[in-house]
């Protein structure tokens, strides 16, 4: 579906991201892990176009991101920016429904969509008609996702959808959300710096230190075969804060 070949990014000659190659595989959950800092965000700017690579391909559906299909491209990805990236000004409902009201759908098809997103969320009409800042952290990450999935998308790319959690709500969000990915069959991409939510989203796993892919596989291949240290110590350091209750 996506496919980078020898990517760079950089800032300011800085470089966030250094020859990344992978492909992202259809109808399939790859999560993209690694510490903060290490080009995860740059990563999924450059696959919505926000971002324009240093060197190297950035291909969707087999041809090369050009200006003139960006515009389409968009529409085909669902986005949840780091932080949720609501409106503050516009209701959650407003929030959700703003791109499908500026392609011109009509009424009954939005409330029609709202209603069965809303269901899949599990938020209440009274919830989507409160301004972003009047509703909780997990509400606000189900609004988020509720728009990322208005246009019913084919690729969501979901950068730290559940970062800014508490854990009880984390956990209670990692099932639902993973009970509708399944649901939906589609292709996500979605990005944490949690070994053990990797786990749990992951068909295929991408690591990355420091602008670099370390390693790239099944959790299986990365668990219990790492190719490296850094593979080894990453996923060591998550088990043994399970073991450790959190500590
Ligand atoms: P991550 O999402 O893994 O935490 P980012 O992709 O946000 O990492 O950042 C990768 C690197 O690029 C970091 O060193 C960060 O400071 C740098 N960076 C990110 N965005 C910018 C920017 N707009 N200008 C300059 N440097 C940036
Ligand atoms: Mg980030």
């Amino acid at each position: 579906m996506f496919e980078f070949v020898a990517v760079s990014k950089a800032y300011n000659g800085q470089p966030a991201v250094e020859d990344v190659s992978f492909a992202l595989a259809a109808n399939r959950t790859t999560v993209l892990m690694g510490p903060s800092g290490s080009g995860k965000s740059t990563i999924l700017g450059l696959m919505t176009g926000l971002l324009k690579p240093t060197t190297g391909v950035i291909k969707f559906e087999g041809e090369p991101l050009a200006p003139a299909r960006l515009p389409l491209l968009r529409r085909r990805i669902g986005y949840v920016v780091q932080d949720g990236g609501l409106f503050p000004h516009l209701t959650c409902l407003a929030n959700v429904t703003l791109m499908a009201r500026h392609i011109g759908w009509r009424k009954s098809q939005i409330d029609s969509r709202v209603a069965d997103l809303a269901s899949l969320a599990r938020l209440s009409p009274d919830v989507l008609a409160r301004y972003p800042l009047e509703v909780s952290g997990g509400q606000r990450q189900r609004v988020s996702l509720m728009r990322a999935l208005m246009l019913d998308a084919d690729v969501l790319l979901l950068d730290e959808p559940l970062g800014s959690l508490d854990p009880m709500v984390r956990a209670e969000l990692q099932g639902e959300l993973a009970g509708i990915f399944r649901r939906l069959s589609k292709t996500v991409l979605l990005v944490t710096h949690d070994v053990n939510e990797a786990a749990f989203f992951a068909d295929q796993l991408i690591l990355m230190r420091a602008g670099k892919i370390v390693q790239t596989g099944s959790p299986e291949d990365l668990f219990d075969r790492p190719t490296n240290g850094f593979t080894r110590e990453f996923v060591l350091a998550g088990q043994s804060r399970v073991r450790t209750g959190g500590k």
